[in-house]
């Protein structure tokens, strides 16, 4: 078994894997950027090391740096968590390379399913239907329309190299096909560095089902039941639970026995998720992800494993701990993920300091987190706070107990998705289970939602406490742990704190119907999509802003020509500064 495992993340993921391997008895090693010195993951861990820099390109995917980290802190197994490297091959190679166990699949797994044409070609060698498509790239708009009139519409344009609800255009009608294609080419040349596309049926009314399955590296393969994961915004989860409500027996097992073809298919070890699309009594391969998901937490609370626990057994070499036969599904969960993002808003980015947080308790609550009262949401990294998660012996008992939880829940510093989560939760059509993943953004009134900060003013406490503070020798860490007055004045964070402007407001699209597009929050300008003189229509990406890791389309609210461009790739700017005019 392995000794000494090095996690690759941060945040909750980084929190969540930490845990158990103390359980397992085995040394963990943190990594951390400057801005996270003193965070929760870092302060959770036997060892620390920094790699330096702030946003995650200058440190946690600094590839040279981690891997001096792991051969100095001797760590004989890496686990990625979800992001990051979790699904880059190159790096899982490396690892391998230096003889430490990798925590995830084969490289050449991660490969077969790291584009949706070579996905879908290895879903149709384990005999798996994908939603009907093209699995060449399209030449031109007469492909579309052609496969339209085959099909039926709407069909949906695809960056075979997209990700994260990004690259994927609707189109509606023949007319629309050519600057469908057109924007979604360009957009993927943009975000990906690619722009092969091709083609699938959009579908009107799915659900979004996954499988959880996985494989050891003695031919063994089972599947952990599934997770309904349609309450999106964006394409992006925000709900998501197990076992899917109301499936037919007969179509939960098909979905799980074709779930493990795939993952045969293409040589899979360790945690993989078949994602599907299901409408209509019919289901279809969307993508695998080749990684342990967000949302493996519902999977745990019905089947009882502990998913983490399997990934290290398994990249040890060990046998799987379950045969298909033995597992069984308990009860309901229900997952909620807390972004520091402002609902009301649109769903705008909320980076800044966590004042105050009160987490709900009692029967049936788990709650993985990466952050405690005093720490701060960086706009440089995703801003997931942690997830609620809740289980309970029924669907109904389950949904009624998150809300129980929500509401005890209570934090003070930034806004999150809980009051558009409390909407969903209290809805009917998601109580019925007649939800579909376009449901949240077409059917949903959130325009009634409030903010959900808080207080974002700091309380000071008389007290004294014991608090550790991060010294750092050599770039290793250590905590010293001293008596200060209450954690909010006496922190590093909270020095960063008061220099820091409250969470921007503002549109997510940053433009002010004059053409002056403005930016909503402080972030770094990674890519200009257009070029001064182009003629843009309304809702239009122009530029993407990265905040929080996060990277945020800014859009043309209206149409026009692009007079002048403000602002170049790589520079950082301040909410309401000027980055573009339309006239
Ligand atoms: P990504 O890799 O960006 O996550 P996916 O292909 O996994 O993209 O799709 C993400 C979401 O987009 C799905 O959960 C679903 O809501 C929607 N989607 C993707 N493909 C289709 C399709 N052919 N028809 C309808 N919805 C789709």
């Amino acid at each position: 078994m392995l000794q000494k495992i090095l996690i690759a993340n941060r945040g909750e993921i980084a929190v969540r894997v930490m845990r158990t391997c103390r359980e397992m008895g085995i040394t963990t090693v943190a990594v951390y950027s400057d801005v996270d010195r003193d965070a929760l993951h870092v302060r959770f861990a036997d060892e620390a090391y920094a790699l330096g820099g702030q946003t995650a390109a200058e440190s946690y995917l600094n590839q040279d740096k981690i891997i001096e980290v792991i051969q100095r802190s001797g760590a004989d197994g890496v686990h990625p968590g979800y992001g990051f490297y979790s699904e880059n091959a190159d790096f899982a190679r490396a690892i391998t390379a230096m003889g430490v166990a990798w925590i995830g699949p084969p490289p050449e797994a991660i490969e077969d399913m790291g584009d949706k044409i070579s996905a879908r070609k290895a879903a149709a060698r384990g005999d798996v239907a994908s939603v009907p498509g093209t699995t060449d790239p399209v030449t031109g708009p007469a492909d579309v329309i052609a496969f339209g009139e085959q099909y039926g519409w709407p069909v949906a344009i695809k960056a075979a190299y997209g990700g994260g609800g990004r690259g994927m255009k609707v189109v509606d009608s023949p007319e629309e096909a050519a600057a469908a294609l057109e924007s979604a080419q360009r957009e993927a040349l943009a975000y990906f560095g690619r722009d092969e596309a091709y083609l699938e049926k959009y579908l009107t009314h799915p659900r979004h089902i996954e499988i959880q399955v996985f494989a050891d590296q003695h031919g063994n393969a089972v599947y952990l039941g599934d997770r309904d994961c349609s309450v999106q915004r964006r394409h992006q989860k925000l709900i998501e639970e197990a076992p899917a409500g109301d499936l037919p027996d007969e179509i939960r097992r098909a979905m799980g026995e074709a779930a493990v073809q795939v993952a045969k298919a293409t040589g899979y070890v360790n945690a993989g998720t078949v994602e599907m699309l299901y409408q209509d009594g019919e289901f279809f391969f969307l993508e695998m992800n080749t990684r342990l998901q967000v949302e493996h937490c519902v999977t745990e609370m019905v089947t009882q494993l502990d998913l983490v626990r399997e990934q290290i057994r398994v990249a040890s070499g060990e046998v799987l701990s379950i045969t298909q036969d033995e597992v069984t599904l308990t009860g309901h969960s229900i997952e909620c993920r807390i972004n520091a993002e402002n609902a009301a808003k649109g769903f705008l980015p909320s980076p800044g300091p966590i004042n105050a947080l009160h987490l709900p308790a009692g029967p049936g609550v788990r709650w993985d987190g990466g952050y405690e009262p005093g720490d701060e949401v960086s706009q440089y990294y995703d801003n997931l706070v942690g997830k609620l998660i809740v289980w309970a012996p029924d669907r109904e008992q389950a949904r009624v107990r998150m809300l129980r939880a929500l509401d005890e829940f209570a934090i003070d510093g930034v806004h999150t998705t809980i009051p558009a989560q409390r909407i969903v939760l209290e809805h009917p059509d998601f109580a019925s289970n007649t939800h579909s993943t376009r449901w949240l953004e077409t059917q949903v009134d959130l325009s009634g939602l409030t903010s959900s900060a808080g207080d974002t003013s700091t309380t000071e406490g008389e007290d004294l406490v014991a608090r550790e503070v991060p010294v750092e020798v050599d770039g290793r860490r250590f905590g010293v742990k001293v008596w200060l007055p209450d954690a909010p004045v006496a922190t590093a964070s909270s020095a960063k704190r008061s220099a820091k402007p409250k969470p921007a407001g503002g549109s997510t699209g940053g433009s002010g119907g004059d053409g002056t597009i403005t930016a909503p929050m402080q972030g770094t300008i990674v890519k200009v999509l257009v070029e001064a003189g182009q003629t843009v229509a309304e809702g239009d990406s122009l530029l993407v802003l990265e905040a929080m890791k996060m990277e945020n389309s800014i859009n043309a609210e209206r149409a026009g020509t692009v007079k002048e461009i403000k602002v170049e790739p790589g520079q950082t700017v301040s909410a309401g500064d000027t980055l573009l005019t339309i006239e």
